[in-house]
């Protein structure tokens, strides 16, 4: 329908991200979402919570959030920035670092909101195919360009690079600022954190939403030179000076504060990941090796559509892109043990064994 007023109206398409289910019992693996829930301490620190505060602002730098972070990595706290999500994080460095006429790289197959920004944010954008194995060459970034944009590991893929490659990607464009996307990145054996006290041109996000357990809480940060944390608080507080509410702001803390439960979650999905791998290749499956807390996954005798509409009627969601070149995958997010027996068990009677 058009209205008379529709040429004044944005024209855009939005992100889709994976369905919410209407039912308590579905087995969701269809948003990398983590099955275990957040620390005790998170529990403990919003259970203390005095609602009273709530009169106040909250702190505009989320600062006890921005110090939690920064000890965690033994960092200042000035190379951190935290955001209301690590796509509020995202879309504030895309508006603070991508202003250039010239194009943005990122991979063709990748995560789906970059497209998404550059079309909101108007900013000119070029893909760079992933080769036949979906690995992701970084000599193809080593040109002229108005930034890049890279999860590592990357997604939907699971596959994820090395820090020479990652370092490599940021010395060829000392002149870009080089976005590392580590939404993943906890369940890698890689970050790439380190390594901005070398580069002034690297900007690392990340996120509480997957190995932090923390998707409905809306808690990220990124990690940078001083002087590209600057820009981006700069950026935040122009279009809005609070975007971490003060609930958000403490359990962000109290998470990253508690190393111990956070070791034994990643452990247990690491060791999940692996072993769910392995039973769908022997179910004839090809799938990469993951360095994420999802599995990326196709059969060479069915249809990956069929597979995903199969299990959605039997209360199991996973993630199908009707996408070019992975139109043929499945995304299957690591849950618990018995969520995965489960999965297992019906893809054993889809394909009769
Ligand atoms: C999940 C995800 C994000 C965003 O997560 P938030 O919930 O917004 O923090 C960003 N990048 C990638 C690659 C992701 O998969």
């Amino acid at each position: 329908m058009n209205k008379p007023f529709q040429d004044k109206l944005i024209s855009i398409e939005p992100y889709t991200a994976g369905e919410q289910p209407k039912s308590a019992d579905i087995i969701k693996l269809n948003a990398n979402e983590n099955p275990y829930p957040p620390s005790p301490a998170v529990q403990k620190a919003i259970a203390e919570f005095d609602a009273d505060i709530l009169r106040l602002y909250p702190p505009m730098d989320a600062a006890p959030l921005r110090k939690a972070i920064a000890e965690y990595y033994g960092i200042g706290q000035e190379c951190v920035f935290a955001g209301n999500g690590s796509d509020d994080v995202l879309a504030a460095a895309f508006r603070a670092f991508f202003n250039s006429d010239k194009p943005l790289l990122y991979p063709d197959i990748t995560y789906s909101f970059y497209p998404v920004w550059c079309d909101l944010l108007k900013i000119p954008y070029e893909t760079i195919p992933v080769d036949e194995g979906f690995n992701v060459h970084v000599e193809d970034y080593f040109r002229d360009n108005g930034g890049v944009v890279l999860p590592n590991p990357n997604a939907p893929t699971t596959i994820g690079l090395g820090l020479d490659a990652i370092e490599e990607l940021i010395r060829h464009n000392r002149d870009s600022i080089v976005i590392i996307d580590e939404a993943y990145a906890d369940f890698s054996e890689v970050s790439c954190v380190p390594l901005i006290k070398k580069y002034d041109n690297l900007v690392i996000t990340q996120t509480f939403s997957k190995s932090r357990s923390l998707a409905g809480m809306r808690v990220a940060c990124a990690i940078a030179d001083p002087y590209l944390i600057g820009y981006l608080d700069a950026v935040k507080d122009s279009y809005n000076s609070y975007p971490m509410d003060a609930v958000a702001i403490r359990a962000g803390a109290a998470a990253v504060g508690d190393r111990e439960y956070f070791g034994q979650v990643r452990g247990k999905i690491i060791a999940t990941r692996e072993c769910t791998a392995k039973r769908l290749r022997e179910l004839g499956f090809v799938i990469p090796d993951s360095s994420a807390n999802f599995l990326f996954a196709t059969h060479p005798k069915r249809r990956a559509e069929e597979i995903f509409s199969y299990l959605r009627e039997r209360g199991i969601y996973i993630r199908y892109f009707r996408k070019p070149r992975i139109d043929n995958h499945l995304r299957i997010t690591v849950g618990t043990d018995e969520q995965m027996d489960r999965l297992i068990s019906e893809l054993e009677s889809f394909l009769g064994k």
